[in-house]
């Protein structure tokens, strides 16, 4: 199966694709994640998209449209994953169905789950998130504190923020998302596979009801 995730950030993508990609051991691709890699790697590309992302900006298309496309053309055909940050704008969402538009159905995208959330929630929810820089474990002062103060549960490194999830940042990070990426919500409901959830109800029970409507 394979399914693309949207939302605003701080809506509860990454929990929701960790989700269903356990429930139907399909791949998990954050193409945030592999950004972020190519910056801890300090490849060519982490140097050059270094104070984009901090910026909160979008990487150019480009780049993140080649990454995806290596990406793919190395999977099997009926091999499933979920997106979690891509596509980001139409033309990424074009360049997707591009690429998978001569494929069979089954390599096709089945659904597009797009995940909810009001403005405010989200600022309390980057402010407070914390990563391992190390690792890429993520934790939340309040909803989800590590079990030693500042430290990574798996590795024991010391968690930062983000710089990109300081307030002044988020705010741009939406601003992009209204104009960007709210586009492409309507791009995927006119093409019929859109599903609509809230990323404030009950992380289970959402899940719940993906599978009941994705099917087992
Ligand atoms: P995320 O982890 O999905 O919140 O993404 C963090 C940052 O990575 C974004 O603010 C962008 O700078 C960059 N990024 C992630 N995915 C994309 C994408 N599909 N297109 C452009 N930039 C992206």
């Amino acid at each position: 199966m394979r399914l693309v995730t949207l939302g605003p950030p701080g809506a509860g993508k990454g929990t929701q694709t960790d989700r269903l990609a356990e429930h139907y051991q399909i791949k998990h691709i954050s193409t945030g994640d592999m950004l972020r890699e190519e910056m801890r790697n300090n490849t060519p590309i982490g140097r050059e998209i270094t104070g984009i992302m901090n910026a909160g900006q979008l990487v150019p298309d480009e780049v993140v449209n080649s990454m995806v496309s290596a990406l793919i053309r190395g999977m099997a055909k009926d091999e499933g994953f979920v997106f979690d940050g891509f596509p980001r704008n139409v033309k990424q969402a074009e360049f997707l169905d591009n690429l998978l538009s001569k494929e069979p159905e089954v390599s096709r995208i089945k659904r597009v789950i797009y995940i909810t959330a009001p403005d405010e929630v989200i600022l309390a929810r980057m402010a407070g998130r914390r990563v391992c820089p190390h690792c890429g474990s993520v934790f939340h002062v309040e909803h989800h504190p590590p079990k030693v103060d500042g430290s990574c549960d798996s590795c024991h490194n010391a968690l930062v923020q983000r710089e990109d999830d300081k307030e002044s940042t988020v705010l741009n990070r939406l601003k992009i998302y209204r104009t960007q990426t709210e586009p492409v919500i309507d791009y995927y409901s006119k093409k019929d596979l859109l599903v609509v959830v809230s990323g404030v109800a009950d992380i289970k029970m959402t899940t719940r009801k993906l599978i009941d409507i994705l099917g087992e």
